[in-house]
């Protein structure tokens, strides 16, 4: 397939490295474009407002879901999260390859809108291993680790609804797979 611009979504479990296997993408493959999500959760140290995400209050992201600004949202582990519609349709208008990195009840509302959109589920080599990766991140407490491992339980068993399963056992490999199933990986 040549030219025609494609929604690719990728989930997965908090802590499998979707940002980082992303942040790689996007060095290999500059012209993929992804989605700055709007959240209402506080930014951690290093994240930039317009750059990681969009830092919002509630009543902002509430004013976003009323006035049909995001393309898909959900409440992830205490905070609000979505991905604004206007930017994402204008990127794929322009043919330009974009890529959401979000979690799994916001890909399947990706499912259901954009039929045409290629879901890929980043999968931790082992349960063992996505449980270090989360607790060594070391920039939640506790409790907030303990919920997202919980989560972590219900996205792993939503595998089959993907259309594509990668592991992430090294990034390299991991971009390098996506590219691929992006059909971008060109000679
Ligand atoms: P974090 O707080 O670790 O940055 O993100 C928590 C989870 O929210 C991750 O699984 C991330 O992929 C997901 N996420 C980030 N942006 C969005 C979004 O716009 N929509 C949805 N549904 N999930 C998102």
């Amino acid at each position: 397939m040549s030219g025609a611009a494609r929604l690719t979504v990728l989930s997965g479990p908090s802590g499998v490295g979707k940002s980082t296997v992303v942040q790689r993408l996007r060095e290999l493959r500059p012209d993929v474009w992804l989605s700055v999500s709007a959240t209402t959760r506080r930014p951690r140290p290093g994240e930039t407002h317009g750059v990681e995400y969009f830092f919002v209050d509630h009543a902002e992201f509430a004013r976003l879901v009323e006035e049909g600004e995001l393309l898909e949202w959900a409440k992830f582990s205490g905070n609000f999260y979505g991905t604004p519609r206007a930017a994402v349709a204008e990127h794929l208008a322009a043919g330009t390859p974009v890529v959401l990195e979000i979690e799994l009840q916001g890909a399947r509302q990706v499912r259901a809108s954009q039929p045409d959109a290629q879901l890929v589920f980043l999968a931790p080599p082992s349960w063992e291993e996505l449980v270090r990766r989360l607790v060594g991140r070391g920039t939640e407490p506790a409790d907030v680790i303990a919920r997202r491992l919980q989560t972590a339980r219900i996205e792993l068993a939503a595998e089959s609804e993907f259309d594509a399963t990668v592991v992430n056992a090294s990034v390299e490999e991991a971009a390098a797979a996506l590219v691929a199933l992006m059909g971008l990986s060109g000679p």
